[in-house]
């Protein structure tokens, strides 16, 4: 769904091309000229990613309208024409997300990426390492600011602990100088473990030791500032922090993932430890539709693919925790590191509720099965691979639908 942006502005040729800027970028502008309309809007509704404000406005030239929008917990980013340092001060001392100077009108197009942040801050967790409780308050409250999810850790032992208990954690801050583990020996640990798609760490320090910044780029730090920070740099480095995790992960999930069906591909198939493991035995299942180029034939294209995205989510549905894989056109791969008991009545469960289902794909009735082959044993994944593929052949000669398991000798 669209979010909603409130933009209150009285020029109209400045509301017209917000209005087109944020259409474009897929945020659903809602207009108010004056203090009086935003506050009607307002009555009505407050769910707003963030509010657009001019701080000078018919009835009320000195930013008042901030203060309406903070006072029912809007997020604001003020646009002005005033560019004094004291307004600058003003403004910044309130709890705003950004101050974006009104001199062209192509100032506009620097809201898009601060909205866009913010819209995708809250798939964000950021845990906060630092001693002093009010440097943690404080930089909370600069985060929160910006939908960002917080939690803390009192130092370098403590942020390691929790990390381990919680593996939503996207981004780490952290201060230097503190007792059980300084931020630099904190962020080489953490490298050692969570690669830079993974994980986004920026170092803080109160002090003034010049070759500090050094020492946490070297350890790992995607970035680092000194304390005391000025709210802005803070946020340009956090933002940019995070647009490079997020296109890093972009990048992790194009090259891994099948674009289709989103599970994995091949590449990352071959590449997992559970691939490469040869000494323990493994589960691994050859799953292929049966009679699949019927279905395109009878149906389209189209649905083939919905089918196929429909099948992917069975597969994930009921191995949650094995590595399911697309091989190839419709034949996906599910290697497994527990019972082949529980993998066997699994894939039979599912082979089973597969065929008993009717889809309705854009109103046509659809039944389609699988046959399945399946090995468990040791070995290397590329023999387990080609017994499975046996069994899948054997399946598909016996009527397919069904499940053939490798026979031991
Ligand atoms: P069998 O039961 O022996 O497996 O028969 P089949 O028709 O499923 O197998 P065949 O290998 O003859 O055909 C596979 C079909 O899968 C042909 C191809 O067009 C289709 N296919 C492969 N990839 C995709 C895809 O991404 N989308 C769609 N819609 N079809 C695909
Ligand atoms: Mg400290
Ligand atoms: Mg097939």
């Amino acid at each position: 769904m669209e979010q909603k942006i409130l933009v209150v502005e009285d020029s109209r040729p400045f509301r017209r091309a917000i209005e087109s800027e944020l259409r474009q970028a897929g945020f659903l502008p809602v207009f108010a000229e004056t203090i009086a309309e935003a506050e009607q809007v307002l009555d009505q509704d407050t769910n707003f990613l963030c509010a657009v404000l001019d701080y000078c406005l018919p009835d009320g030239q000195d930013g008042e309208i901030i203060d309406v929008c903070l006072s029912v917990d809007i997020k604001v980013i003020v646009l002005t024409a005033m560019m004094d340092e004291m307004t600058r001060e003003k403004v910044l001392a309130k709890t705003v997300i950004d101050y974006i100077p009104k001199d062209s009108p192509s100032c506009i197009s620097a809201i898009i990426p601060i909205l866009h942040r913010l819209a995708k801050n809250s798939s964000h967790k950021v845990l906060l390492v630092d001693d002093s409780i009010t440097a943690r308050k404080y930089t909370r409250s600069l985060l929160e600011r910006q939908y960002l999810n917080v939690i803390e850790a009192k130092n370098g032992d403590h942020a390691l602990e929790v990390m381990q208990q919680d593996k939503d954690i996207s981004l780490v801050i952290t201060d230097y100088a503190m007792p059980e583990r300084d931020g630099v020996s904190l962020v080489k640990e953490l490298r050692k473990t969570y690669s830079l798609d993974k994980l986004a760490v920026i170092g803080l320090s109160g002090s003034d030791e010049a070759s500090l910044t050094a020492k946490f780029l070297k350890a790992g730090a995607n970035d680092f500032l000194t304390k005391p920070f000025n709210q802005e740099e803070f946020y340009c480095r956090l933002h940019s922090t995070l647009n490079i995790l997020d296109s890093e992960r972009r990048l992790y999930h194009l090259a891994n993932q099948d674009y289709l069906t989103q599970t994995w591909n091949r590449r990352y198939f071959f590449d997992h430890p559970m691939s490469k493991n040869h000494q323990s035995p493994r589960c691994l299942a050859l799953i292929d539709i049966d009679n699949f180029k019927a279905v395109n034939d009878n149906f389209g294209h189209h649905i083939g693919d919905m089918i196929l995205i429909e099948l992917a989510t069975i597969l994930k549905n009921y191995f949650p925790d094995a590595l399911v894989s697309r091989f190839g056109g419709e034949e996906f791969c599910i290697l497994y590191g527990n019972s082949p008991h529980i993998f066997e009545q699994r894939l039979e469960a599912m082979k089973n509720e597969i065929a008993d289902s009717e889809l309705t794909i854009l109103s046509n009735k659809i039944q389609y099965t699988v046959s399945t082959g399946v090995v468990a044993a040791e070995g290397n994944i590329h023999d387990l691979l080609r017994r499975a593929d046996n069994c899948l052949y054997k399946a598909k000669s016996q009527g397919r639908n069904c499940i053939i398991k490798e026979q031991l000798a």
